[in-house]
């Protein structure tokens, strides 16, 4: 899978893709990732990029021309104004990095994994002018409710999530399965490789907190079901756990969460802990 990134700072990655699992897969050729300099497609003099937004106001925004010369350098078709074609192969997933986008979320990063290549647009300064949006993008995309000062941080979290997507980029393909907004235990029991023996599929809820050596931290021991041994109450815990964490961090999910009868026994049993 190939990933292009548009930027006008682009020594902003240098080191940022050298570590861990993403340079492994950069190691062994499951992933590319290309930087292009925005500023190479200007051509006057100073490589002007921005310019004055139109309406006035605060700020400088980054011009269309060179965003749609890099673009087409790369066999991004433009879309027809009207947008009724179909335009962009639908290998390709032409993405900008926006604080008004749709919230980035797994699903999404395991959907984005079944691409061929992604191209990442940063923006700068108030943004990029709308109509490279409305004429080469496919997504406008945000990491969260925030505002960053550039979509480089963006892209790099973008391209993170969706490389340990890929089939063979993780040591142990398990560990993805049994992650935070994971699919549910249904899910992962048709396309069975082996049978999970003490974990659950997340479902869309948060995973369960882990632990490792020594037993006892700070005066604080590890649960004593984790030293059991008995894997069917190591899974009811991990469960209860995952719904406890949930419930607390981020209640949200449980709206849209894959819950058993079971499980919405142990939310109420919580609940009422709370209260
Ligand atoms: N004027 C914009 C607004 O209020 O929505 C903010 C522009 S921001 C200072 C500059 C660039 O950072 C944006 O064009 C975008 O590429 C990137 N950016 C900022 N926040 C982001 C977020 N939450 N997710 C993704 N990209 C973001």
């Amino acid at each position: 899978m190939r990933f292009d990134i548009l930027t006008i700072f682009p020594g902003f990655f240098a080191g940022v893709f050298d570590h861990g699992v993403v340079r492994r897969a950069q190691a062994n050729s499951l992933i590319q990732i290309q930087v292009h300099d925005l500023r190479a497609f200007a051509h006057d003099w100073h490589r002007t990029v921005d310019d004055r937004p139109f309406g006035g106001g605060e700020g400088m925004v980054l011009k269309p021309e060179p965003l749609a010369e890099a673009l087409e350098s790369l066999g991004v078709p433009r879309k027809a104004a009207d947008m009724k074609r179909e335009p962009a192969p639908p290998a390709t997933k032409v993405v900008l990095l926006s604080a008004q986008g749709r919230p980035f979320t797994q699903a999404m990063a395991r959907n984005f994994a079944t691409a061929e290549r992604i191209v990442l647009l940063c923006g700068r300064y108030e943004g990029i002018d709308e109509r490279i949006n409305q004429l080469y993008c496919d997504i406008e995309l945000s990491i969260g409710d925030y505002v960053l000062s550039g979509g480089e941080l963006a892209a790099a979290v973008v391209i993170d999530a969706t490389m340990r997507n890929l089939p063979g980029v993780l040591g142990n393909e398990a560990s993805r399965e049994y992650e935070s907004f994971g699919v549910p235990d249904a899910e992962l029991a048709a396309n069975a490789s082996g049978v999970p023996r003490s974990q659950h599929g997340a479902g869309g809820l948060l995973d369960y907190p882990h632990y490792t050596r020594p037993a006892e931290f700070g005066g604080v021991e590890v649960p004593e079901v984790l030293l059991s041994g008995d894997h069917s109450q190591i899974r009811r815990w991990r469960r209860e756990q995952q719904l406890r964490k949930t419930l607390q961090n981020r209640p949200d999910l449980l709206e849209r969460a894959v819950l058993t009868d079971e499980d919405r026994k142990v939310l109420g049993r919580i609940r009422s802990n709370f209260e």
